[in-house]
């Protein structure tokens, strides 16, 4: 029996007053997924622990049926989602190209500078120092106003801090040894510091930036930088659940995530085209990924996720016809669509469709309606749920071989 599992981006939420107190969700006319839910096992799933807002690719790393421990950081899925060969002992980090000025520290005006070329970064880029003592920084291009600092070196360690504040009017932050005290770690950190300092003193007065101001466009005069990681070799999603895998969507993130997992990748154009190739597709386990929402939240206006929901909806009347299929519809963590936060903490809905669940009561696919149903779940506990709906799962401390694994092998060494 093949897996679909549709995530919707963001597709948690709260009560909004907008919306007389209903989620976007809720609100949604959404007939479909509606009609999914009354023939689904349906409840609420934690993405990680009650209260932690989760980026996307963590909460699909623990999807995945992976340990939070071993995720390598979001530094390194940007490298793998760009295309990168990624080197042993390198460390990666997530840079964008930002705007500040110097008001007792450095007061970030702008974390992502508007309408910069492609050929300006190049110029900018240029000047960027390439060593700091015995540490080696390689910048390059990504995607918009982003890029991917790579740094190598006898004494380099991923355990740093961040000096992208992340959230508004804030100033660069010092970068510090993170969670760690040892030598590598405060040396790398100290390092990272000077390189900063030096960018700034080479972006500030470059040519472009001046023009820039010149043309009352915003300068690109700092490097902010993040998500420090470190390659890891990690079991591929195969041998991880016994499944060939796929993963569908249009997101770089996602293309990042198979990469590091060893799953296939479809990327598509739209929403329908998604549905249309998971369908289509020949792999055990397909994770069909779909970032409407979630973008739609970002916008803080709940009326936009209604409408993207709406619209999602619409295409998913050809999953109600099919037969062997197990349809998992769920969200990878909460985005509410007002209010501050980026991401938010509460479990999303969630809901099963297929031969071997014990359909409940629910009508309505909703945050709220979905308390009401059977399931109480973390993200984690989902891959030992698709093994067991689909007959897979192992018999607990059977031991076929010689690690620990969750499926019925398909194939066992025999005695000779
Ligand atoms: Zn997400």
């Amino acid at each position: 029996v093949k897996t679909i599992l549709l995530v919707l981006d963001g597709l948690g939420d709260r009560p909004q007053l907008q919306l007389n107190g209903k989620t976007p969700l809720e609100a949604a006319y959404t007939p479909n997924l509606d009609a999914l839910c009354q023939r689904a096992e349906t409840g609420i799933m934690i993405p990680w622990r009650q209260g932690i807002p989760m980026g996307t690719e963590a909460a699909h790393f623990l999807l995945l049926g992976y340990d939070m421990s071993d995720f390598p950081g979001r530094g390194i899925v940007n490298a793998l989602s760009r295309g990168f060969h990624l080197m042993e002992d390198a460390v990666y980090l997530a840079t964008s190209w930002a705007w500040v000025e110097e008001r007792d520290g450095l007061f970030i005006c702008e974390r992502w500078t508007k309408d910069l070329s492609r050929s300006e970064i190049q110029s900018l880029s240029s000047v960027l120092p390439g060593f700091i003592e015995d540490f080696h920084f390689n910048w390059e291009y990504s995607v918009g106003p982003h890029g991917i600092l790579t740094l190598t070196g006898d004494r380099v360690s991923h355990s740093i801090s961040d000096s992208d504040p992340f959230y508004e009017a804030s100033y660069v932050m010092e970068v510090e040894a993170f969670d760690t005290d040892t030598i590598e770690a405060k040396a790398t950190a100290e390092a990272l510091n000077h390189y900063l300092r030096k960018c700034y003193q080479v972006l500030k007065d470059h040519p472009i930036n001046k023009e820039r101001i010149q043309f009352s466009k915003q300068p690109a005069n700092f490097l902010l930088t993040k998500w420090a990681g470190k390659n890891i070799t990690l079991p591929n999603f195969e041998s991880m659940h016994g499944m060939t895998s796929c993963i569908i969507g249009s997101s770089l993130l996602l293309y990042g995530l198979a990469r590091l997992l060893e799953m296939d990748y479809i990327s598509c154009e739209n929403f329908g085209e998604g549905i249309k190739k998971a369908l289509q597709v020949k792999a055990d386990f397909v994770l069909l990924h779909t970032k409407e929402p979630d973008e739609a939240a970002h916008t803080k206006n709940p009326d936009n996720k209604v409408h993207a929901l709406e619209e999602i909806d619409k295409k998913l009347a050809p999953l109600l016809e099919q037969k062997d299929l197990l349809l998992i519809v769920t969200g990878d963590h909460t985005t509410p669509s007002s209010g501050s936060m980026i991401h938010s903490g509460e479990p999303v809905p969630i809901m099963f469709v297929g031969e071997n669940v014990r359909v409940d009561s629910i009508k309505e696919f909703g945050e709220r309606s979905c308390t009401q149903g059977s399931i109480r779940m973390q993200g984690a506990d989902l891959m030992p749920m698709v093994l067991n709906f689909t007959d897979r799962a192992l018999f607990y401390n059977f031991r076929p071989g010689s690690r620990k694994i969750g499926f019925i092998p398909s194939n066992i060494k025999k005695l000779l």
